[in-house]
């Protein structure tokens, strides 16, 4: 029997919940399926390790990760730790140490949830966001001088390689191609943005080329914000750089009624490491430790884990069982207006599965 490796990565607020609750799923689901099992192995890194160590993930972290068949993300941030720490030394460290170049956000409305454009169905909004996860914005280049004086100066470059492009746009057109619609629309900005915008533009056209069967169009990022709440059902696959996708991945799960529901792949597409799924929420913590959390980000995360792995009956019967879970209000978390417990749902999603209900 198939065995697969994973690494959970609680991390920091309610991640520490909703993983193990993923945990739990999974250990469901593979006692119910019997054909293959996993092997979890949990890291304890995040803001406790920071405070202890001086860093959030020790320096051979990548290492003991590295053999792993896929790594289950809870959040990293801690309100007593500036952000720029938590993010760029767990999250972004493992992102941009395996190459997971491919960051992929499904984002629908499930059943029984109460979404926000009330013109808007279930049909006309199911996206997929393509955000290029390792370089872009959030490259990491750029510096302070003369800090503190009136001539200071500070810079965040946003880096675009050839190379970079390219292959983030055959996996977005690839992508487009495998769903129903086979349609694009690649976010831009270049018409302020005079030279990396550019170029991203033009390898568009270039690589559009290889998909002759995929419709696709150009789109600037501020209208991008509009149609996707006046015209929902005229897209499909989105691909955008590092930054305009980070904004309009919250954009597409607020619309699709919370923030606790959408999950995340940060995806090699080359499976040359392990690729890590998480759920697009933060460390929360605001409503951590109370069992309020909505672990149902983390159980699509856990979706898309499956679908990696090519255990692809399994991911459905997992997204049929969370459906089933999302459209019985009596099982809503605080976040979609309901009042049930974390634990309640979890103990729910594991009983359809072992068909105990
Ligand atoms: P971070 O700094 O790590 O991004 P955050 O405190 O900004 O964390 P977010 O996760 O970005 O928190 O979420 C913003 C708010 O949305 C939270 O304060 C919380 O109230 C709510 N929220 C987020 N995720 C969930 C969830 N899974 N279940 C319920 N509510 C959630
Ligand atoms: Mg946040």
């Amino acid at each position: 029997m198939k065995s697969y490796k994973i690494a959970c990565i609680p991390g920091d607020g309610i991640g520490k919940e909703v993983v193990p609750a993923g945990q739990q799923v999974l250990q469901a689901l593979a006692a119910a399926q019997k054909d293959f099992s996993f092997d979890f192995t949990s890291f304890g890194w995040g803001g406790d390790w920071f405070r202890k160590h001086g860093v959030m993930m020790p320096d051979d972290g990548l290492d003991a990760l590295r053999g792993m068949d896929a790594i289950l993300f809870g959040s990293a941030g801690d309100p007593h730790i500036p952000d720029h720490i938590t993010l760029w030394g767990l999250r972004l460290k493992i992102c941009q140490g395996f190459d997971q170049y491919a960051n992929v956000r499904p984002t629908r409305i499930l059943p029984g949830i109460d979404a926000p454009l009330k013109r808007c169905t279930a049909q006309d909004l199911d996206w997929v966001i393509v955000r290029e996860n390792s370089e872009g914005e959030y490259a990491g280049v750029g510096g302070r001088v003369h800090q503190g004086h009136p001539i200071e100066v500070a810079t965040d470059m946003s880096i675009l390689t050839r190379a970079g492009v390219e292959r983030i746009m055959r996996f977005a057109f690839r992508l487009a191609q495998s769903r129903p619609r086979k349609l694009l629309t690649v976010v831009t900005k270049s018409n302020a943005q005079r030279h990396g915008m550019v170029m991203w533009d033009e390898i568009a056209l270039q690589i559009s080329k290889e998909f002759p069967d995929v419709r696709w169009d150009k789109e600037l990022v501020d209208a991008c914000t509009a149609r996707m709440v006046n015209r929902p059902a005229s897209l499909d696959t989105l691909v955008a750089t590092n930054l305009h996708a980070d904004v309009l991945s919250d954009l597409a799960a607020a619309l699709a009624g919370s923030l606790g529901i959408a999950p995340t792949g940060n995806i090699d597409p080359e499976r040359r490491y392990p690729s890590m799924f998480e759920p697009i929420h933060g460390s929360a913590f605001d409503i951590m430790g109370q069992g309020l959390a909505n672990p149902v980000g983390t159980f699509w995360s856990c979706v898309m884990l499956l679908e990696h792995l090519g255990e692809n009956a399994a991911a459905q019967r997992l997204m049929q069982v969370i459906e089933q879970i999302t459209a019985d209000t009596s099982l809503h978390t605080r976040d979609l207006g309901g009042s049930a417990t974390m634990a309640q749902v979890t103990q729910a999603v594991c009983e359809r599965l072992s068909g105990a209900r």
